[in-house]
């Protein structure tokens, strides 16, 4: 319940944003201009003076000088996290002590016993107050996907072929590792979301390096999922792939295939080809589906409930990663360990 869910036209959520990087900005954009329900009231970020220019543009903002103030700030109903990856914890952590609905960028944490610690205090405070930016549960093509499953049109899924291609990454900075926890985790988290699944092992392929990937990067990497049911899945991981940024999937069942869609809104023939347009990012490829997810969270937050990806999925995702990135070192395929999914967390997707 928040504190104004009893009334019949309940007010905006008065969000507190944390960390307004790219996807900070994203998120508070729309808000802002695209959804209803919300408002940004406050803001903070360890760059000072982004914080200001970012609040310069949310007439009546407060900019918090630390996270800590920004969750204690009592006009703040609800906090997003968008700060990097290794904040997270202190951030969710300190939110959940607040009894504050608290949305986090992927990842939960950066590891699967910091998300322990996460789940453990969501747990002691008795509600669902997390929820993880997994956005690719909201994309259209990836649901009619999983209702094409569900709805038994291919039959009995045996495997998935999955691509994840972005054009480049930055020169410096982004490590082999990053593959993995940062891009793949999209994919990790996807694909027991569709099937309804845990992932029980990961293997790591490492083909032939790409010349285009900053010194050091080993790109692409290929993992292999083991799902539960024993379904297998393949994810080809390409950051530097130049030509745009390309995510597909096809899940192959006994009695036929279901894949993604290409994503251009036309298709051009003329001069004896044909062709269409490929997204140049994250954000453009995703942009409806980051839309439905926060509008999700916004709606949720105001009805006192939570319903999106919850903080066992950011779990999941951590000892998955975790896993893949143990195969990755030592070559081999390692199992993955997780405990029984606590009935707190159980719902129907
Ligand atoms: P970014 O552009 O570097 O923005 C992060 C911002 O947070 C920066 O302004 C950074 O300041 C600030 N920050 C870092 N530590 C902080 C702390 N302890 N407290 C407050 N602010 C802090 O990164 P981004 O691309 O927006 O990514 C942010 C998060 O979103 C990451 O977890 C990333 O994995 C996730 N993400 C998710 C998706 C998705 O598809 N769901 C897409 C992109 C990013 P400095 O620059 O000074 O460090």
């Amino acid at each position: 319940m928040t504190a104004f869910s009893h009334l019949p036209n309940p007010p905006v959520v008065r969000v507190g944003v944390i960390g307004v990087g790219l996807i900070g900005q994203d998120h508070i954009r729309r808000i802002t201009q695209v959804l209803t329900g919300g408002a940004v009231v406050a803001v903070n970020d360890v760059d000072a003076a982004r914080a200001g220019q970012v609040a310069a543009g949310l007439p009546g903002a407060t900019v918090h000088a630390t996270a800590a103030d920004l969750i204690a700030d009592t006009g703040v109903d609800a906090v997003l996290v968008a700060s990097w990856g290794p904040a997270h914890e202190e951030q969710v952590l300190a939110a959940i002590a607040a009894g504050k609905p608290v949305f986090c960028e992927k990842p939960l944490a950066p590891s699967s016993e910091a998300c322990l610690r996460i789940m453990d205090a969501e747990l002691a405070a008795g509600r669902r107050l997390v929820q993880v930016g997994f956005m690719r549960r909201y994309d259209a093509g990836y649901l009619a996907m999983k209702a094409a499953l569900e709805d038994g049109s291919i039959g009995v899924p045996l495997l998935m072929h999955c691509a994840h291609r972005n054009p480049q990454v930055p020169p410096y900075g982004f490590t082999t590792d990053m593959i993995i926890s940062d891009s793949a985790v999209h994919e990790i988290d996807l694909v027991r979301w569709l099937f309804g699944e845990e992932i029980v092992a990961a293997s790591v392929l490492v083909p032939r390096r790409s010349g285009q990937a900053p010194a050091g990067m080993q790109d692409p990497l290929i993992l292999l999922l083991e799902m539960a049911n024993g379904a297998l899945v393949d994810d080809e991981v390409f950051l530097n792939a130049q030509y745009g940024y390309d995510v597909r999937g096809e899940v192959v069942g006994e009695t036929g295939t279901v894949a993604l869609a290409d994503v251009s809104e036309v298709t051009v023939r003329a001069a004896g080809r044909y062709g269409g347009r490929i997204p140049v990012d994250w954000r453009d490829r995703f942009i409806r589906a980051y839309d439905a997810e926060l509008q999700d969270w916004l709606t949720a937050v105001a009805a006192g409930a939570s319903t999106g990806p919850s903080a066992w999925d950011g779990y999941a995702a951590a000892a998955v990663t975790d896993s893949a990135l143990a195969a990755l070192r030592t070559g081999q395929r390692t199992a993955v360990t997780m405990p029984e999914r606590p009935d707190f967390y159980a719902k129907a997707d």
